[in-house]
Formats: structure tokens, sequence, C-alpha cells
């Protein structure tokens, strides 16, 4: 490994989730290619988790790298109020066309946390604008996680990741997702208050960074049915579960209830290019639309509908819509399905526990201490990982994959090989 690199990067920058001062050093990436991705040393490792969950058809595609080389050279970034493109517009048709819901406008930004950021303050300036009565409060679920920025954190699970900010967050009513809690308790909750609840936000199915945790569909469809006979927005954070991740092109398609707003991003440029979606349908869009002009929603960024992201976006759903990327789809869940057989010789065994897989995602805890994200069992588990030439990132105890579509079978068999030899190795 260059020592240069390391002690640059070490000199001038500030990684995000990482403590600084003893973890170890970061791997100098020179290239990525499929599921690999290639160090400065040429070395290689199989990207189990398609990079913090982002990338669904392999790095540096040559389909999606092309298209954004196209429109560099016609259009790389206009400001978006007062103009608007081709590539943004493009998209929003083909979004509104797939979308679960009757979803009719698009609303562009930047990244996962701004993508909900946004979802609130569409709903929350949507109950301002309608004055009479307003609501003012939003339930979300325990363990939930929807980004880093205030008003995405106030609405995450009040935990490790927040733990600084607590006394400044605003308060929430938290509710535990369907499957722990008994729904009729829930309702109770809602209803008490239901006058009062502006939206309800919720990761549908699976709670990515509370430790990729999975609920039934029926009790959410209950419960969202509930939510909306009382008239609360349901915003479904689709960051990490949409295009494909739970075997359908959404989340929200397991249910019957559909939410009114959506959230997008990480998959939605197929990992490429940092971009945002908020869709909302017409009934919130059309409070906005008024001759008073604090009536506006006064939000926008930058970067708001790059015109590079937008064509990143065009291209991944392209690839996405190939009959291959079904196939490759059906294949990971078909795998993870054996491969989570294979693993309950482990839990017989009392090491690891709760083997559970949706769609692309496998998900386990190893019995160690505290279940916990500070536990050191998850770093153990990377750095072994990383020298066998996988690479996994385990939430605290819980281990999971989450691998790009275009993964190999034996890069698949690779990584399930990995985790097994680890087991072994920590339970020696
Ligand atoms: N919502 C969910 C469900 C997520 O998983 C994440 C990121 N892990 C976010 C929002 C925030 O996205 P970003 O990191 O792009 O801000």
């Amino acid at each position: 490994m260059s020592t240069s690199l390391v002690l640059r990067d070490k000199a001038c920058i500030w990684h995000p989730f990482t403590q600084q001062l003893n973890s170890p050093p970061p791997i100098p990436i020179v290239s990525g290619q499929g599921a690999l991705l290639t160090d400065e040393n040429d070395k290689t490792y199989i990207d189990a988790i398609s990079s913090w969950w982002v990338n669904l058809h392999g790095h540096a595609h040559p389909y999606i790298a092309q298209k954004i080389y196209e429109q560099a050279l016609r259009l790389e970034q206009v400001i978006f109020a007062g103009f608007t493109h081709q590539p943004a517009i493009s998209l929003a048709e083909r979004l509104i066309e797939i979308l679960p819901g009757n979803f009719s406008k698009i609303f562009y930004s930047d990244n996962g946390s701004t993508s909900t950021e946004v979802a609130l303050k569409m709903a929350l300036q949507y109950w301002w604008n309608n004055s009479e009565p307003r609501r003012k409060k939003i339930i979300a679920f325990t363990n939930s996680y929807h980004g880093d920025t205030f008003g995405a954190m106030s609405v995450s699970e009040r935990g490790i990741f927040t733990l600084a900010f607590h006394d400044l967050l605003f308060d929430v009513i938290f509710i535990d997702p369907p499957g722990n809690a008994d729904i009729q308790a829930q309702i109770a909750i809602i209803d008490e208050d239901h006058e009062e609840i502006a939206a309800f936000i919720y990761e549908p199915l699976i709670q990515g960074a509370g430790g990729m945790l999975m609920h039934h569909a029926q009790g959410l469809d209950a419960l969202i049915s509930h939510m909306k006979s009382r008239g609360i927005i349901c915003i479904a954070d689709e960051v990490m579960t949409g295009f494909g991740r739970t075997g359908k092109l959404f989340a929200s398609q397991w249910m019957k209830n559909l939410p009114d707003i959506i959230c997008l991003s990480k998959g939605l440029t197929g990992g490429t290019m940092a971009l945002g979606v908020t869709a909302c349908d017409e009934n919130i869009y059309s409070a906005y639309l008024s001759q008073e002009k604090l009536k506006t929603f006064f939000h926008g960024h930058s970067f708001t509908a790059n015109p590079l992201a937008c064509t990143a976006a065009l291209a991944s759903l392209d690839l996405l819509e190939k009959k291959e990327s079904t196939l490759n789809i059906l294949a990971i869940e078909k795998s993870n399905r054996k491969f989570a057989d294979d693993l309950e010789n482990f839990a017989e065994r009392g090491q690891i526990k709760n083997i559970r897989n949706k769609g692309t995602i496998l998900a386990f805890e190893i019995i160690s201490g505290k279940d916990e994200y500070l536990n050191s069992i998850g770093s153990i588990v990377t750095d072994k990982a990383l020298s066998k030439g996988v690479y996994i990132r385990p939430l605290g105890n819980t281990v999971y994959i989450m691998p790009p579509y275009c993964i190999t079978e034996e890069e698949l068999s690779k990584i399930f090989r990995t985790i097994i030899e680890i087991l072994e190795e920590v339970n020696a």
C-alpha cells in the first residue's frame, strides 16, 4: 500500500462514520469493474455491500460512463429554478411511469438525506399551506434511519448516531415496526393524536442502518391503511430498498396501500452519481399552487437535478429494465436462500442468530457481547474479509450482504465461503 496516498489522506481528509484517531487507514482504490474494486497494489476486493448500497450494475459500467460522457460534453450543470433540461424531464416522466403510487411530480435534490428532508418539509408545509387544521406531528419507526441532516436525524432512532444532538431534535412519535408490536396498540397511539399527525415516514420492509431489520408486508400494509384513513401523509423512504433490492422494483409494491410521497437515492443513478428524488401526488402538489407567494416550497440545492446525474439515472434504468437484471436479481435471491440454510449450522451452535433474507439482502447477527453498533466484532469481520479479498462492513454485530446485481456466481460463492471461514475462525 502506498504510504504516500495514505499519509496525504491522513493529513487532509476527515472520513464519514470513522473514528479518525485509531481506525485502520483507508485503502486507496484506483479502479472498479463489475463487483470488483482494485487497490493501488492490484489487490482486488469483491464489493459485497455495493459501496454503501448504491451500486446496482457494477463499478465503472461502460454504458453509464458513455452516457455521462456524452452529456458532459453537452451540458454539465444548470440552475434548476427558471431553467429545465431534457435529462431531468425524461427521468421524471420515466419515474412517474414506474413508481408505486399516484405520483405526479418529481422534486430533485442531491442525496438520500435531502430526499427525506424534502419529504418531511413537503408534508409539513402541506398542512401549513392548508392552514386549518394545521398538523405538525410526525410518526416514525423505532430503529429507523432516514439520514444525517437535522430533520432526517429527528425522525431517526434516538441512538448513538444522533446522541450528541438529542436535545436539539424535534419530537417524534416512535412506534415499533409491525411484527414486534401489537397493531391494535399502535392504532390506539395513532388515534389518540391523529388530528395532529402530519405524516408517517417508514423504510418499507427493511430498516437498513438500524441493522437490516426486516418486518412483514401484511402488518405494514395494515398500518399504512390506518394512517391513510386518518388523513396522515405516508412517506416511504425507499432510498435503500428502491430499484430491485427487495426482489420487486420498489419495496412498496409488496403492499396494497401505497405511499403519498416516496424518497429515492442510492441505486437511482446505479450508484454512479449523487442524486435524490422526492415524488409526491397531485393532492400534495396542489396545496402549493397559490397566488400567495408564501405558499411556495422554498427549498432547493445548487446541484438540484444535475444533468449528469439525471443522465446516469436514465442509463441505470435502461440497464435495470433489461431481462438480464431481473435474472441476476433472481439468481442472487436464490443463492442467498441457500446460503441462509447453510448458516443454520452456526445458529444451531449458538454462534449466530436471526438469519434473514429478502431479495438481494441477507443478514444475521453474530452472538458476541452486546448487540450494538459499537461492538468490535464488526471491524474484526471487515479486516478478516478484506484480507481474503472481500469487502463487507457489518453494522455492529449484524453481518449483511447486498451485492451489485452483476455479481457472478463465483464471486457470490466466494463471499459466502469467506463468511463461513470467518465464522469458523472467530469461533476457534
Ligand atoms: N434513508 C435511508 C433508508 C438510508 O439507508 C440512507 C443512507 N444509508 C439515507 C436515507 C440517507 O442517504 P444519504 O446517505 O445519501 O444521505
